[in-house]
């Protein structure tokens, strides 16, 4: 038990099974600050819920479920909202042998969930790339994995959540049960309630040992093709691409396949297989690194960045025997060097625009963009695609065609070129990742989403008509 006198200046009654502070929040990817509280509950129970309801929010303060933090935008926090903390809830609550169902607190990480699986000789096989995202924050944002082509986003690996909110009490939904509750929450940014657990679905390992291949590739407009060609018979698949080459070799790169090995049981294959750290460094702040003259601003200048897309392209594409390497290493590639690779940007942060392009228009899009890059001299530090195969719903980052990623720093040049991908998005309807850039306009979410953005905020109104459930994000995208 924890006092709840909390740096709010909130009279405290008696003793309380939270604590809250005030906090400055900023986003993953630097680009929004606010002033909010984050109130963590001692436990994953209703009542610890319901205390933080009735002595701190008292019905009145907007308050928001928040994970990991890992969010590149700000869904989980917002001036003046209260951000309820779940990352202590961890447990695994229960594993069915013959269904291969998980059930885990909203907490658990991909880590947690690794290190319990591996041993099942399971794993999920939608998951995003960072071991200490939360399944919470996974289904609130409905991730992709590496084989969307094959697996879908995360509400496929949903087989139920336990959802508590202060008007309702918790709720049990599933695609059979509350499915409207459950269509709004999977995707739904936190906004529907604290989902308290989930029920997910898990698949079998044939084996802890992946073989990974580059296929090194001139063409860029090729990337569709090769996509979702190596997407049907592997079990990873995402391509690399250096898009501050010029000329002809602007977009060239490497596909990057992963296979599980057949399983033979050996020792060997057991050495592949061990558990994973469970701490993990990356947030907004730790790019307050190194101390340098040049703390705070971007190491990636264009001519370094240039020769760092140059000297890793070669590298990888030049290595095309298949290596073998750890599941683990495959479901959360390069850990380390990504912490690494976020904090060269500096405190200023970075920006990334993650789109859905249809096959039939990435011709355009590759006209546009090595137009745009070029024309504002961008250092484009990532250039990155997986294939998707799905549909539009309600405000999941969801469709057909290519998902394309682009990293660069947050600065001037930036700005304009991010802009000019917004007006790319309003002309061609290309779908943009709402989590992934934290200033991504109203006009360009409600042209893009179209009628799933106005049916989702019409339900959610339905829902929740106080609508007790606020962010920076909900605020901007006017939900
Ligand atoms: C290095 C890195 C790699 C990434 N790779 C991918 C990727 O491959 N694919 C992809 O799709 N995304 C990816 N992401 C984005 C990330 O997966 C999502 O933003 C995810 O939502 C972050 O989860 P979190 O635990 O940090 O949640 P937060 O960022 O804290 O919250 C995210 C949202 O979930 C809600 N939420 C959190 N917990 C709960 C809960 N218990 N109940 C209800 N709502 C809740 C919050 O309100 C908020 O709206 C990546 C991010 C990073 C930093």
């Amino acid at each position: 038990m924890t006092d709840s006198k909390n740096s709010q200046g909130t009279p405290s009654s008696g003793a309380a099974n939270f604590t809250a502070a005030k906090k400055d929040f900023l986003s993953f990817d630097g680009g929004v600050r606010a002033n909010g509280v984050v109130a963590k509950p001692s436990s994953n129970n209703l009542k610890d819920f319901v205390e933080i309801e009735h002595k701190l929010l008292k019905r009145q303060k907007p308050r928001i479920p928040m994970g990991a933090g890992l969010s590149f935008g700000a869904p989980q926090f917002g001036d003046g909202v209260v951000s309820v903390d779940h990352t202590a809830f961890t447990r695994v609550l229960g594993f069915d042998d013959e269904t291969g169902l998980v059930e885990v607190e909203s907490g658990a990480t991909m880590a947690h969930l690794y290190n319990f699986l591996i041993e099942k000789e399971r794993y999920i096989v939608t998951q995003p790339g960072y071991p200490s995202i939360t399944v919470g924050g996974c289904i609130a944002v409905d991730v992709h994995g590496k084989n969307h082509l094959r697996d879908g986003t995360c509400v496929a690996q949903v087989a139920s959540l336990k959802l508590y909110h202060p008007a309702y009490g918790i709720i049990e939904a599933s695609s059979e049960v509350n499915r409207e509750v459950f269509d709004l929450t999977c995707g739904g940014y936190g906004l529907t309630g604290h989902i308290l657990s989930a029920k997910l679905k898990t698949k079998p390992v044939t084996s802890r040992r992946m073989a990974l291949m580059n296929l090194p590739f001139d063409d860029v407009s090729l990337t569709p093709r090769m996509l979702k060609e190596c997407a049907r018979n592997n079990d990873f698949v995402v391509s690399w691409h250096d898009m501050t080459a010029s000329g002809a070799g602007f977009g060239r790169g490497f596909l990057m396949m992963g296979k599980f090995f057949p399983g033979d049981g050996s020792d060997e294959e057991k050495q592949y297989g061990g558990k994973v750290s469970l701490n993990w460094g990356l947030n907004a702040y730790s790019r307050r690194w190194p101390a340098s003259p040049l703390l705070g601003s971007s190491y990636y200048s264009l001519p370094f960045t240039r020769f760092m897309n140059v000297f890793y392209g070669s590298m990888s594409r030049s290595s095309q025997e298949a290596r073998t390497i750890a599941i683990y290493d495959c479901l959360q590639p390069m850990t380390r060097l990504r912490e690494f690779y976020y904090r060269m940007f500096g405190l200023a942060g970075f920006h990334e625009c993650q789109l859905i392009i249809p096959d039939d228009k990435f011709p355009l899009f590759l006209e546009q963009i090595e137009f745009a890059i070029n024309r504002f001299e961008i250092p484009i530090t990532l250039g990155s695609a997986k294939y998707f195969s799905g549909s539009p719903n309600l405000l999941r980052f969801n469709g057909s065609g290519v998902c394309f990623a682009l990293n660069f720093p947050r600065c001037t040049a930036g700005a304009r070129f991010i802009e000019f991908i917004d007006r790319l998005c309003l002309e061609e309807g290309f779908l943009p990742y709402i989590v992934k850039d934290s200033r991504l306009p109203l006009s360009v979410v409600e042209h893009c989403y179209g009628e799933h953005y106005h049916n989702f905020k019409k339900r959610l109104k339905a829902f929740d008509p106080e609508r007790l459930f606020q962010s920076e994000v909900s605020r901007r995208l006017a939900l």
